[in-house]
């Protein structure tokens, strides 16, 4: 499917979940957020179902994100089910890499292709500043256990403020290279300023090649991040969803007042 900007629209990100085990600075609020409702979160089924038909609307690409996506209960199972439907050809999973090593093999073996680990410090106690929550320890384990898995290419999710020659990012980058890691650097990004930039190394925040729709857990269709714009699955249906979120899609980006990367995924 194309938009009306010519732009090929084949890539799915979806989020699972909008709970995480982990309270990065830049992205939750110490205390914690409101969560959605038990009954708001799309079920296996519903995702599924829905991925389905957006492959059939030429879909060829899905990842998986979150919140955290291994925090939710049976993700493997999803996974099988998503990684059935014929005509994807690549399925990934953005995740904080904590809870990695317990389910890397599962992953795998569940048809997932690849994964990218946030990591912007190798420090452990600015790791620990940064997340809240989190061991490093856990993080490098789930980079190891995802190579002996086979997921590849690893890609490394690095959060950056101004630039990567920042000290973190360096060290982050040097690590990379000792370990065959691949690396891209996210500026620090702002839904409600707007404030958002193209990811280095990667093809995100690029508004004239985008190719993206994002689902969110509670299932609502955004065909752009920086956008208020959204359609809910439920009420419209699937197939209406993608029609009118491909119909109208940004040129670009501006502000997303709704929203955030939380119960998006980024
Ligand atoms: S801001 Fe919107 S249009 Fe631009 S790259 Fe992001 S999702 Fe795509």
């Amino acid at each position: 499917m194309f938009d009306r900007f010519n732009r090929k629209l084949n890539y799915l990100r979806i989020s699972v979940t909008d709970r995480c085990n982990l309270r990065c600075t830049y992205c939750m609020p110490e205390e914690g957020i409101k969560l959605f409702r038990h009954e708001d979160i799309l079920s296996f089924d519903e995702i599924a179902g829905f991925t389905k038909v957006a492959v059939a609307n030429g879909v060829t690409k899905v990842r998986l994100t979150g919140g955290e996506p291994l925090v939710r209960k049976g993700v493997t199972t999803l996974v099988r089910m998503i990684s059935d439907i014929k005509g994807i050809d690549d399925l990934s999973m953005t995740t904080n890499g904590t809870l990695l090593k317990q389910y890397a093999k599962e992953l795998r073996n569940s048809g997932l292709h690849r994964v990218n680990i946030s990591l912007d410090t190798v420090d452990p106690e600015k790791f620990k500043a940064v997340t809240r929550l989190g061991n490093i320890n856990d993080v490098f384990e789930g980079i190891n256990a995802a190579k002996s898995a086979g997921l590849y290419p690893i890609k490394i999710n690095c959060v950056i403020k101004e630039s990567k020659d920042e000290e973190e990012a360096k060290a982050v980058t040097r690590f990379c290279k000792e370990n065959d890691l691949e690396i891209r650097y996210i500026h620090q990004m702002d839904l409600v300023m707007g404030h958002f930039s193209v990811v280095d190394g990667g093809t995100g925040g690029n508004c004239s090649l985008c190719n993206r729709l994002r689902l969110t857990s509670n299932g609502k269709l955004k065909p752009c991040l920086f956008s208020n714009i959204e359609f809910d699955i439920r009420d419209f249906g699937f197939e209406e969803a993608i029609k009118r979120a491909a119909e109208l899609k940004p040129r670009c980006g501006s502000k997303n007042e709704t929203g955030a990367f939380y119960n998006i995924g980024g």
